[in-house]
């Protein structure tokens, strides 16, 4: 199995290249976020709970995520390998998922960040933010919310797999193609170090 964590800002570029890498690998794909919208669109106990959370641009509980996490890893037991984008964001997150893959016999392979600069991810998602109906991808000071919180909460899951040799950094600027580019070479360095 394959399992690739899918890293970086909000407005980084994750959704865009975890859909270019599930095509070419054949890996599940699980954003959380994602999880938490059709959760919501639902109606659901689980949508109600993230609801505020995802409208003030913090993060939902570990105890919330962590749970719909593994819910969805159980249901692909033939999969050949998993992306996970927007997950882990805290500490707690990625211990948990070392947990649970290490449990099913496997591991991450790797983490992989795309790299882009504030102001560059501001402007971006207020341009999704036009057309993705989500409410907290439409108001500046949500946005940059979301950014602090990554900053203080999420960038120290990118030192915990570094400490194992495990995190790798691209560059998030450029064209869809360039940058699929740069993490296919990166994906395909799993294993031969
Ligand atoms: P995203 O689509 O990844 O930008 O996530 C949108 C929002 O969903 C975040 O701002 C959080 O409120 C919530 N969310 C998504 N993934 C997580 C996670 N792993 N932990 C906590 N909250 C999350």
């Amino acid at each position: 199995m394959i399992n690739l964590v899918l890293f970086g800002p909000p407005g980084s570029g994750k959704g865009t290249q975890a859909a270019f890498l599930i095509e070419k690998y054949r890996l599940i794909h699980i954003s959380t976020g994602d999880l938490f919208r059709y959760e919501m669109s639902h109606h659901t106990k689980l949508g109600q709970e993230a609801r505020a959370y995802m409208a003030k641009g913090e993060l939902v509980p570990d105890s919330v995520t962590i749970g719909m996490l593994r819910n969805k890893v159980e249901k692909h037991p033939e999969t050949q390998g998993f992306i996970f984008d927007g997950f882990p964001r805290t500490i707690p997150q990625a211990e948990a998922l070392d947990a649970l893959l290490i449990s099913k016999g496997t591991e991450v392979a790797g983490l992989i960040s795309l790299d882009v600069g504030e102001e560059e991810i501001v402007q971006r998602i207020l341009l999704r933010g036009q057309t993705s109906g989500r409410a907290d991808d439409n108001d500046e000071a949500t946005v940059r919310k979301r950014i602090a919180v990554y900053q203080s909460e999420t960038a120290p899951v990118f030192d915990y797999y570094a400490e194992k040799g495990k995190s790798h950094i691209i560059n998030g600027l450029g064209t869809i193609d360039d940058i699929a580019e740069r993490l296919s070479d990166v994906v395909e360095s799993f294993g031969k170090d």
